[in-house]
């Protein structure tokens, strides 16, 4: 990996705005698909609200994912469908289980929704990130959520747990299951398999905003049986996904091998990002599944933001829930392009000078 030549720490002002905070695809849309969508816009009747039920989205999804149309949930971004799923699912002062850390919408939307969260630690034993399963057999028995989330790969942690255990975790409760795979193609293996296979109470979510690297369209999609999309719907504003939107992601569904290929692409570099990390003095890489990596040091919290901020590298520095008792910087950084990743892991040798 070329690494950012860094001999003197106050050349930050040759850096430019270096955006790995929101877990975004840093490669621009391909001309293809640009040409594409110009064509498809001037055919499209912007006086007419968009189509309820987003027929040819929801086929083109269906013939890219391998279950019917009417196992499709869609919404604006996963986000919507995130919050649809609590209202449908989640009564006030009902109960929302999740991981701690998880995605901060969760907190965010169940919050403003009065729902009570049950929230099960992470632990980190110095190098990794872990689940204690039984952890969550044992909440799942005594808090008998109405509905449980799993973000998997986990966002901060880039942990994924095992399909295994989910199937499992599917049997045990009568609450519905959440399988959060808006990162699933940069590793981990989907849930999704056959319909057979998918338990009634599961609900996978999927997004065009990472791997697809569409976030600014804002179209996230789900699968589940029908009897489970049917309740989505009776909560889901009927015009949630602009004609717009609508078309770009079907048109977009015509570049998967474009969308692996930029995949490979990013998990290659986070790799080797990790591997660069490990060999600094004083910071650590957990394994990540995920287009992101988060990274840790007992270095000052301060310090560190400090020196990201010098360098223009905009990363995240998340609310780390259970593990926020460790001292220390904890830093979620999206995986750029190799060039942004050696200005980071130059920000990284000049902290660990003073670890
Ligand atoms: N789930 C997880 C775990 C996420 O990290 C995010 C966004 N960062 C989402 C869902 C929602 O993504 P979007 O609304 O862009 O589809």
């Amino acid at each position: 990996m070329r690494v950012a030549a860094f001999a003197n720490p106050g050349i930050s002002s040759s850096y430019t705005k270096i955006r790995l905070d929101k877990n975004e695809n840093p490669f621009e849309t391909p001309p293809g698909l640009i040409e594409e969508l110009r064509m498809s816009i001037s055919a499209v009747e912007l006086n007419r609200y968009p189509d309820q039920e987003a027929a040819s989205l929801k086929n083109a999804l269906s013939e890219y994912c391998g279950f019917p149309p009417d196992w499709i949930t869609l919404g604006n971004g996963g986000d919507e469908i995130l919050l649809n799923l609590m209202m449908a699912f989640v009564p006030r002062d009902g109960c929302l289980m999740t991981l701690s850390p998880s995605f901060s919408g969760y907190e965010q939307m169940s919050g403003s929704l009065g729902v009570r969260v049950k929230r099960i630690p992470l632990e980190f034993d110095g190098e990794s990130v872990t689940l204690r399963e039984e952890k969550l057999v044992d909440a799942l028995a005594a808090s008998s959520p109405d509905m449980t989330i799993i973000d998997r790969p986990n966002n901060p942690t880039g942990l994924a747990v095992s399909t295994e255990f989910l199937k499992e975790v599917a049997s045990l409760t009568r609450g519905v299951i959440v399988v959060d795979e808006a990162y699933v193609e940069f590793g981990g293996g989907s849930f999704l398999s056959n319909q057979e296979d998918l338990p009634s109470n599961v609900f996978v979510l999927r997004t065009f905003s990472k791997a697809w690297g569409l976030a600014g369209l804002r179209v996230g999609w789900g699968v589940s049986k029908p009897e489970l999309c049917k309740k989505v719907e009776k909560v889901r504003p009927p015009f949630n996904v602009g004609v717009l939107p609508q078309e770009a992601a079907r048109v977009a569904l015509g570049y998967s091998e474009w969308m692996r290929a930029r995949v490979n692409t990013i998990t290659y570099t986070r790799d080797r990002f990790i591997e660069e990390v490990k060999r600094i003095h004083g910071w650590t890489a957990l394994p990540s599944k995920a287009n992101f990596v988060m990274v840790y040091s007992k270095c000052d919290r301060e310090m560190t933001e400090k020196t990201f901020k010098k360098m223009g590298i905009h990363a995240r520095f998340p609310d780390m829930g259970a593990l926020s008792e460790i001292p220390g910087s904890w830093v979620r950084v999206t995986v750029g392009m190799e060039e942004e990743m050696g200005i980071v892991l130059d920000a990284l040798k000049e902290l660990s000078y003073r670890i």
